[in-house]
C-alpha cells in the first residue's frame, strides 16, 4: 500500500494521459459530470456524485461496429476514478460476458483496459430540478467502498489532508505506479484512517432498501398491483432506465449494407426490455404489456438475476429513478410490496 499527496496523484494522471488513453471525471459545460478522454490534469474532476452515463460505455460501447471496430475502441486505455459501485456493475457485467459465453468483443476491450477506482467517502446525493439522486449502493453491497477483489487494477481513497491511500491489485496496476516515484509506502495509520472512513460512509446513506428475504418475495409476487398502477399511470416504455442502468447488457445486432451493395457492416448497439418490440419473436411478443416490461426490470435487477449470476443485478447506483422522465423508482415499487407482505396482506 502507498500514499501520495493529492497534486502528485494528478500529476501521475497527468504523465499517464501523455502517452496512454486515460478517460477520467470531468465537468462539462453544463455543470455536469462526465467520463472523457483528458489531455491535462486539470480537467479532473474527482469530487463527483453519479454521472449520468456510467464507464461501462467505453468497454461495452453503446454502438459497437464488430466487422471494424473503430481504433478509439481497440486502442488501450486506462478509467481513472470509477466509484465503487461502477467498478461492481463491471464486475456482474463480467458474469455475463465473460462467463458460460465468451464476449470476443467485450473481453478484448476489458483486457485492454486498466480500472482506477475511487472509493466514495459519503453516499452519491445530487439535487435536480424534478428529482434528488440518492445512491443506495451501501444496501445493494457494492460501495461505498469497493468490496471485490479482483477485476480492476488500482485502488484510491481519499484519507483526507490531501493525502490518497493506493492499493494495487493486479500486475497492470503494479506496472502503472512502478515507474514513478511520487508514491510512498503507506503507514499504520494511514490504512486505519481507511478503516475510519469506510465506516463512517457507510452511515451517510439515507436511501436504503432491505434485500434480505427480497428476491424471494418478488418471485412470488408478480401480480402485486404496484406494477400494473406504475406501468399504467406513469412509465412511458422510454427505456431511459436501461440505458443509464450500468449492468444492463442486452443488444441488438443489425447488418448495414451499402447502397452500391459493394460494402457491410455490422453493429451492435444497446437494446432495451422496455422497448415494444424487445420481446418480439417469430409471430407474437411474449412481453407485449407495458406492465410486463416493467416488472421484468424490476424482477430482473432484484430478484431473477440471483439466480442467473448469483448476485443482484442493480448495484444502487440511483441512475435508473434519476433519468426516469417520471422518477419511477423500483425499491419503491419493492418497498410496497414488502409493506404489503409485512402487514399480512400477501403471503
Ligand atoms: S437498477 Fe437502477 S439503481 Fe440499480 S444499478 Fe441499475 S440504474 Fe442503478
Ligand atoms: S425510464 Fe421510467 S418511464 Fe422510461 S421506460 Fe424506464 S421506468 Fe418507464
Amino acid at each position: 500500500m502507498f500514499v501520495i499527496s493529492k497534486n502528485d496523484l494528478l500529476n501521475w494522471v497527468h504523465d499517464l494521459a501523455s502517452s496512454k488513453n486515460v478517460l477520467a471525471p470531468v465537468l462539462n459545460n453544463r455543470g455536469e459530470t462526465i467520463f472523457e478522454k483528458i489531455h491535462d490534469h486539470k480537467q479532473i474532476h474527482l469530487n463527483y456524485q453519479t454521472t449520468m452515463v456510467s464507464p461501462r460505455k467505453f468497454i461495452y460501447p453503446t454502438r459497437q461496429d464488430i466487422k471494424q471496430p473503430s481504433l478509439n475502441e481497440i486502442q488501450g486505455k486506462i478509467i481513472f476514478g470509477i466509484h465503487a459501485c461502477d467498478m461492481h456493475a463491471l464486475s456482474v457485467l463480467d458474469k455475463t460476458f465473460l462467463g458460460e459465453f465468451k464476449d470476443s468483443y467485450y473481453a478484448e476491450l476489458r483486457e485492454k483496459t486498466a480500472i482506477i477506482v475511487l472509493n466514495c467517502n459519503k453516499a452519491c446525493e445530487k439535487k435536480y430540478p424534478n428529482f434528488i439522486l440518492k445512491g443506495f449502493c451501501a444496501s445493494m453491497d457494492s460501495g461505498p467502498f469497493l468490496k471485490l477483489k479482483k477485476g480492476y487494477d488500482i485502488e484510491i481513497t481519499d484519507i483526507g489532508k490531501q493525502q490518497y491511500l493506493i492499493e494495487t491489485a493486479s500486475k497492470k496496476g503494479r506496472e502503472l505506479i512502478a515507474k514513478s516515484k511520487k508514491f510512498k509506502k503507506a503507514l499504520k495509520k494511514d490504512i486505519s484512517q481507511k478503516i475510519k472512513l469506510k465506516k463512517s460512509a457507510l452511515v451517510s446513506f439515507t436511501k436504503k432498501l432491505e434485500t434480505k428475504g427480497l428476491p424471494e418475495l418478488l418471485a412470488k409476487t408478480l401480480d402485486h398491483p404496484v406494477y400494473k398502477q406504475t406501468a399504467d399511470s406513469r412509465c412511458l416504455s422510454c427505456t431511459n432506465c436501461t440505458m443509464v442502468c450500468p449492468t444492463c447488457f442486452c443488444y441488438n445486432i443489425e447488418d448495414n449494407i451499402a447502397y452500391d451493395l459493394k460494402t457491410a457492416g455490422r453493429n451492435r448497439y444497446w437494446d432495451s426490455c422496455q422497448e415494444l418490440n424487445f420481446g418480439k419473436v417469430h409471430d407474437g411478443n411474449f412481453r407485449e404489456p407495458r406492465l410486463a416490461r416493467l416488472r421484468q426490470f424490476v424482477t430482473h435487477k432484484l430478484s431473477t438475476w440471483l439466480e442467473q449470476y448469483g448476485c443482484f443485478g442493480c448495484v444502487g447506483c440511483g441512475r435508473c429513478m434519476t433519468w426516469c422522465p417520471t422518477n419511477i423508482d423500483l425499491t419503491e415499487m419493492a418497498k410496497e410490496i414488502q409493506k404489503d407482505f409485512k402487514e399480512g396482506k400477501i403471503k
